[in-house]
């Protein structure tokens, strides 16, 4: 890892481009091969992640957890606290917790790369433990509003000012309306974690593109969406509700190999995609100043609106500070 001559600030950190805001991620699960969701994850390997996110001119990242057993990701939460307190920089890199799971949909397809066993229906009681786990640091939630007990739960934390977003989900139009009606959001990387083969009309990407109350969040990488319908999906919404994440994992911003995603080992070959053992996407190995390139590319924007929708735009939509990395 290491940064562009014109790119190193005074800190020896690498700066954005003329001094704009750096990039925020909110669903990033590891980074220049390390996995968050391992229980053996160090603090020197999250230093090492973290340097090398900010020389792809990242400052600041939701970690995020994919489903596992409760009191798994509760004790994560935990060891990962522990590290942000021991350190200033794992402070400033980490300004929340996504948690994806466990709470989405355990059907094949809608599943993804989640582990479907350990999905359930939504729990206050449950999110709470975590909650207390995470010193309050969970920031965003993606859930399948199809269990029974979701509009209550996405109630409680909108409440709390956590973030709900709708994904791994085969909720009907129903299921949605009850959704936006109790705060959800976002729209987690829409268009995937669905099966291949769904009814042309009646189908959840269609249900969810559609409702201009939900920012649809989009993986630019031109795998997950082909370049042509990432073009229009974002077309299909209005004006600002798009936002755009890498959904990176262990292999990106490293080379092609074998990488984990939690229990499961994720292959990375030289065409870039990381696969889980069924042969799905299992993340992404995009690093976001690439992203930036790629929707400024794909979607025909100039360039400092691409930055913008990764830095100042999905910082807002998060309520996340945004500063220019300071530590040395
Ligand atoms: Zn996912």
């Amino acid at each position: 890892m290491s940064c562009p001559e014109d790119s190193v600030g005074s800190a020896g950190l690498c700066a954005p481009p003329s001094n704009e805001p750096p990039l925020f991620d909110f669903q990033v699960n590891g980074f220049a091969g390390v996995d968050f969701q391992r229980p053996d994850v160090s603090a020197p390997a999250l230093e090492h992640a973290a340097a090398a996110l900010r020389a792809h001119q990242v400052g600041c990242i939701f970690v995020t957890f994919i489903t596992a057993p409760l009191e798994q990701l509760a004790q994560q939460l935990r060891r990962f606290e522990l590290f942000r307190e021991a350190s200033p920089s794992l402070s400033a890199m980490i300004a929340g917790y996504h948690l994806e799971g466990p709470w989405l949909s355990p059907q094949p397809g809608y599943c993804g790369a989640h582990p479907p066993a350990h999905m359930h229906a939504p729990s206050i009681v449950e999110f709470e433990t975590l909650q207390r786990a995470a010193r309050g640091r969970i920031r965003l939630v993606t859930l399948a509003p199809e269990w029974a007990g979701s509009s209550e739960f996405i109630t409680h934390l909108t409440a709390r000012q956590v973030a709900v977003s709708l994904g791994h989900t085969n909720a009907t139009e129903r299921d949605i309306d009850a959704a936006i009606a109790a705060g959800a959001r976002f729209c987690t990387h829409l268009g995937n974690a669905v099966p291949l083969v769904l009814p042309r009309h009646d189908n959840v990407v269609q249900q969810l593109l559609s409702r201009d109350e939900l920012i649809a969040c989009f993986i630019p990488d031109g795998l997950h969406l082909p370049r042509r319908v990432l073009q229009n999906f974002v077309r299909a919404k209005p004006p600002g509700r798009a936002l755009f994440t890498t959904d990176a994992m262990a292999g990106a911003g490293a080379p092609a190999g074998n990488y984990t995603l939690g229990d499961l080992t994720v292959n990375v070959g030289a065409d870039g995609i990381a696969r889980n053992p069924g042969g799905g996407f299992a993340g992404s190995t995009l690093p976001p100043d690439d992203g930036v390139r790629r929707v400024a590319e794909y979607l025909a924007l100039p360039p400092h609106e691409a930055r913008r929708l990764w830095s100042t735009t999905a910082a807002a939509a998060f309520g996340v500070t945004l500063s220019a990395p300071s530590i040395s």
